[in-house]
């Protein structure tokens, strides 16, 4: 780390700038506070880096996210943009999946926990995810959001192909295994691998690698699930989860589900890593909400930004080694939810700056 902390935001599209303005005040308040030197570019990217220069995202921002110490970003997309296709990969159609690709950031952590203050508006009849508190890790830089070949052709008799290829090679497995299983160790020693072994051959190789890790790790309890009986498992009887390992399109499909225990999707936050440091060390990495852009309710100011205020905590535990001041966010976050300062979606009135002004004042800032 260069002296000073060097911070990327990107709003990006939708409610982004709106969640990342809030995350910002956090993590300034809180370095202030805490005597911590840093320095905050800002770029844009996806939609309204389109906008700007005709690019999802711009090789000077690629740059400015490899030399930066974290990007936070609020989030991108959204219908204006979905249909244009440029020139290469998946990578050059979405400016967040660049950035992971270019920082190899594959190690996605997903964390969802049931908080008490919250349980009575959760779908959940009463106790039933009291103490619930899941990781999922889902891959981030592989499978089939970016196997080649893909898209969508014209057959001969006038009918139209579109497909996609689910691949992943032994070593992205292995290393992303390896995450999980390092994960499941700092935690409650559980690790569930979820897969379509059952149909898909891709799932086969999976399983097949991710038991193979295992024997590195003998003091972690290994399970392998169905990703399709997983999304019910979770559902049903979430405590029964610690570690949730999955790949880029089952990770995205089962930690939205996991919002369900938090009280809404908006709640749950994002690091994406490229390794998991050790305690002390620092490590880059890229955070961001794991809700979307939510464009229904765009401009409102009313958007939940705790996902965003955890992910901020998340990157003071990862990419400053501060778990102390992680702790001190997820707490004051707690604290004014518990005070029953409510965003909309969590059935209250409270707009997005309202949220962020009560957190601050739980952190005393
Ligand atoms: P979404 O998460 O944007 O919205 C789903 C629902 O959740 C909507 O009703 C929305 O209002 C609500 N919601 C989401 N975040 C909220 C918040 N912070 N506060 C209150 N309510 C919130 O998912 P979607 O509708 O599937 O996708 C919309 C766009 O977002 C798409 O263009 C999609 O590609 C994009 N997207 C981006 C990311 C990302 O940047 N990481 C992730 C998912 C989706
Ligand atoms: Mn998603």
């Amino acid at each position: 780390m260069s002296e000073k902390f060097r911070l990327l935001a990107m709003g990006g599209d939708g409610i982004g700038p709106e969640v990342l303005s809030c995350g910002l005040a956090v993590f300034e308040a809180v370095a202030s506070n805490a005597g911590i030197a840093y320095e905050i570019e800002h770029d844009l990217l996806h939609g309204a880096a389109w906008d700007a220069y005709g690019t999802f995202c711009r090789e000077e921002t690629v740059a400015r996210a490899k030399a930066a110490d974290a990007v936070l970003v609020g989030g991108v997309g959204g219908p204006k943009w979905d249909h244009i296709k440029v020139p290469g990969g998946p990578e050059m159609q979405d400016g967040l999946m660049r950035l992971r690709i270019e920082l190899d950031v594959y190690i996605g952590l997903r964390p969802a926990v049931a908080m008490p203050c919250l349980e009575h508006l959760t779908p959940y009849r009463e106790g039933l995810i009291t103490g619930a508190d899941v990781m999922v890790l889902r891959e981030l830089c592989g499978g089939s959001f970016f196997g080649l070949p893909r898209g969508i052709d014209q057959l001969p008799d006038g009918r139209r192909r579109g497909y996609d290829n689910y691949v992943y090679d032994s070593n992205e497995i292995e290393r992303f295994a390896h995450a999980g299983f390092r994960m499941a160790r700092q935690r409650r020693g559980k690790l569930t691998s979820i897969d379509k072994a059952n149909v898909m051959e891709c799932f086969k190789l999976w399983r097949e690698i991710v038991s193979e890790v295992a024997r590195e790790y003998p003091d972690v309890t290994l399970d392998h699930m169905h990703a399709d009986n997983c999304v019910y498992q979770v559902a049903m009887n979430p405590r029964a989860f610690d570690v949730i390992l999955a790949d880029n399109m089952l990770g995205d499909i089962v930690s939205d589900q996991l919002g369900c225990i938090a009280g809404s999707k908006a709640m749950l936050p994002s690091a994406c890593l490229k390794g998991l440091p050790l305690p002390g060390q620092r490590i880059a990495g890229i955070y961001e909400p794991s809700h979307g852009t939510a464009p229904d309710i765009v401009g409102k100011g009313i958007a939940n930004p705790v996902g965003t205020l955890l992910s901020v905590a998340m990157l003071y535990e990862y990419s400053l080694a501060r778990p102390d001041l992680a702790r001190d966010i997820a707490k004051a976050t707690q604290t004014a939810l518990e005070s029953g300062c409510l965003p909309s979606d969590l059935g209250g009135t409270a707009d997005s700056a309202s949220v962020t002004r009560a957190v601050l004042a739980s952190l005393a800032l």
